[in-house]
């Protein structure tokens, strides 16, 4: 069973972004307002989460490390619905496998919190262990026992960069958690949530601001529109803000952050119809369809997705951006 997680975390778990990712999926599952990130040597030597999301029972926490038992769907049909960010039961499991890991947990309404720990995969018992309401998983030492996949680590600054830049992806999508992150023991990023936002201003746009820069923020064209079924919202750049290089490109498709080539194909080239050839254009932007329409279990790291009716995607978001576009022109 270790060796199978093993080989499942090969696709699930790549370098210690991977896990940041899916730890902290799991916390927004769990309905989390804040999150705390405590991380070690760019994530290398400990990755910590902690958030105040809804717990997990002590009698569950066994569950929990075990492969494909998630709690979020009931069966293959939820699939086609899917709200929740995981669903397939597979990355605690498969990071318990090839790290020293512990689970702390307690359930909003339990008395008391417990704890799990899995060495490399050996499962432990569950012993009683003080905890607020909500959850910390604890991941050290990564690929500590597998030297062929902790060779292609690379240096602790460059690891730390592809944490921070996931969580930027992240924080630009869920303005409404706050998210603190410290590296080495000091606080090296904190996104602020609800409690500290000064009145009269848009939490996204404070975002927007905190991830992208002034620049950005003041050349970015606001978009929200609705049509054949579908929403399309966010931000897109004009003209003074194009890029030589395609960073700065952030796609949401129900909530979740993937890369489509049929979705930016369609935004390029309604930019370069209206506007420029051969530049790039810098995006925030947030395509909402039925969950039908669209298959998010393309790959465990599920970084695709395949939509039902692609052709009526790409021309719904070509239609949209190009008239906001277009209109800013006249
Ligand atoms: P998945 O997210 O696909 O269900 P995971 O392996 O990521 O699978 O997590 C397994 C299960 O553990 C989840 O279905 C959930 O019930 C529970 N779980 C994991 N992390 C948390 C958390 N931070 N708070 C509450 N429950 C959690
Ligand atoms: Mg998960």
């Amino acid at each position: 069973d270790t060796l199978i997680n093993q080989i499942a975390a090969g696709e699930v778990v790549e370098r210690p972004a991977s896990v940041v990712k899916e730890l902290v999926e799991n916390a927004l599952d769990a309905g989390a307002r804040r999150i705390d990130i405590d991380l070690e040597d760019g994530g290398i030597r400990l990755i910590r989460i902690r958030d105040d999301g809804g717990g997990i029972d002590a009698s569950e926490l066994p569950l929990a490390v075990q492969r494909h038992a998630t709690s979020k769907i009931a069966s293959i049909d939820d699939l086609e619905s899917v709200a929740t960010l995981g669903f397939r039961g597979e990355a605690l499991p498969s990071v318990a496998s090839v790290s020293r890991f512990r689970l702390t947990s307690r359930r909003s309404g339990s008395e008391h919190g417990a704890l799990l720990q899995v060495d490399g995969g050996k499962v432990g018992e569950v012993t009683p262990h003080a905890h607020p309401p909500g959850t910390t998983v604890e991941v050290r030492d990564l690929f500590y026992n597998v030297p062929a996949r902790r060779k292609f680590l690379r240096a602790e600054r460059t690891e730390l960069s592809h944490i921070e830049e996931w969580l930027r992806t992240l924080a630009l999508a869920r303005p409404d958690v706050e998210l603190r992150v410290a590296h080495n023991g000091k606080p090296s990023r904190r996104w602020k949530g609800e409690a500290q936002l000064q009145e009269g201003t848009m939490l996204s746009d404070v975002r927007l601001h905190e991830a992208l820069g002034e620049d950005f923020t003041r050349n970015a064209l606001r978009v929200d529109h609705d049509g054949a079924g579908m929403r399309l919202h966010g931000w897109i750049a004009q003209p003074a803000y194009n890029r030589a290089s395609s960073d700065q490109q952030y796609l949401y498709v129900n909530g979740r952050s993937v890369r489509d080539r049929n979705v930016s194909h369609a935004i390029r080239q309604a930019y370069a119809d209206v506007l420029f050839h051969g530049r790039h254009p810098a995006y925030v932007l947030f395509l909402e369809l039925d969950p039908r329409g669209v298959d998010v279990n393309v790959h465990p790291a599920k970084h695709e997705v395949r939509f039902r009716e692609s052709r009526l995607v790409h021309d719904f978001v070509y239609r949209t951006l190009h008239q906001a576009l277009a209109e800013t022109r006249a």
